[in-house]
């Protein structure tokens, strides 16, 4: 006896539109911001959430662009009013993704792009499902090294304590969906810019946006 069941029937209620939620995480000094600055350049529809944090504005960071820069008290009366789609501390400093902005991309039917660490990414997962992981990586730790010396004249144990919390945040790339090297960097922006497309042709979202399309086609199709 089979035990095959009759196919789902489709559904037919109408959704409103729904982006994509794209997180990108990676170790300090694997590039992700310069990828991710290239990738909003090449595209339109995605758009980059601005974190609010209390860390101090670094040389050239405006406020409201870069970051939303608020002072301790103010973060906590936002977690305690539950503004924040996730929130976490790294290296010392509070950052979090306001909800009310995640909404009102997303339900526009724009996608959006979170660049948080492996805690916020968690985070995100538990509350939002169809949210897609991409984990940048250095092409080798001797790279990553090399980036994080830069140019400046750190000593060792600044720079063993930048490799820590590299290592740290690598050990996270299993949680991700998708694993991009940043070996040559045109390469690795068109691979983000490939992920992004390719989750926006889902079956699931299209469904919703091409539903005129689908009507009329169907209306035409033989019984
Ligand atoms: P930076 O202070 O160098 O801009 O960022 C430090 C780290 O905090 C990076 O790993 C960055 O991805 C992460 N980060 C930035 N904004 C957020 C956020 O809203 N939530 C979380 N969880 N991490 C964030």
């Amino acid at each position: 006896m089979s035990d095959r069941r009759p196919a789902e029937p489709t559904v037919t209620e109408p959704k409103a539109p729904q982006g994509v939620l794209f997180i990108v995480s990676a170790p300090s000094g694997a590039g992700k911001t310069s990828l991710v600055k290239a990738l909003l350049e090449r595209d339109a529809m995605l758009h980059l959430a601005v974190s609010c944090t209390t860390r101090a504005p670094r040389r050239g960071e405006v406020d409201g662009v870069h970051y939303h820069f608020i002072d301790e008290p103010e973060f906590l009366r936002r977690i305690a009013a539950d503004a924040f789609i996730e929130h976490a501390e790294v290296f010392g400093n509070r950052y979090g993704t306001t909800a009310a902005a995640v909404h009102e991309v997303l339900g526009r039917g724009d996608d959006l792009l979170l660049e948080i660490d492996w805690q916020g990414a968690r985070q995100v997962r538990a509350r939002w499902p169809g949210a897609v992981g991409i984990f940048i990586l250095p092409p080798s730790l001797a790279v990553l090294e090399e980036r994080l010396r830069g140019r400046g004249q750190d000593e060792d144990a600044v720079i063993a304590g930048r490799m820590a919390r590299a290592r740290d945040e690598l050990s996270h790339y299993g949680e991700y969906d998708y694993l991009v090297v940043n070996d040559d960097f045109e390469q690795a922006v068109a691979t983000l810019a490939a992920l992004v497309i390719a989750e926006r042709h889902r079956r699931e979202p299209q469904e919703v946006r091409l539903s005129g399309l689908l009507g009329e086609l169907a209306s035409t199709a033989p019984d």
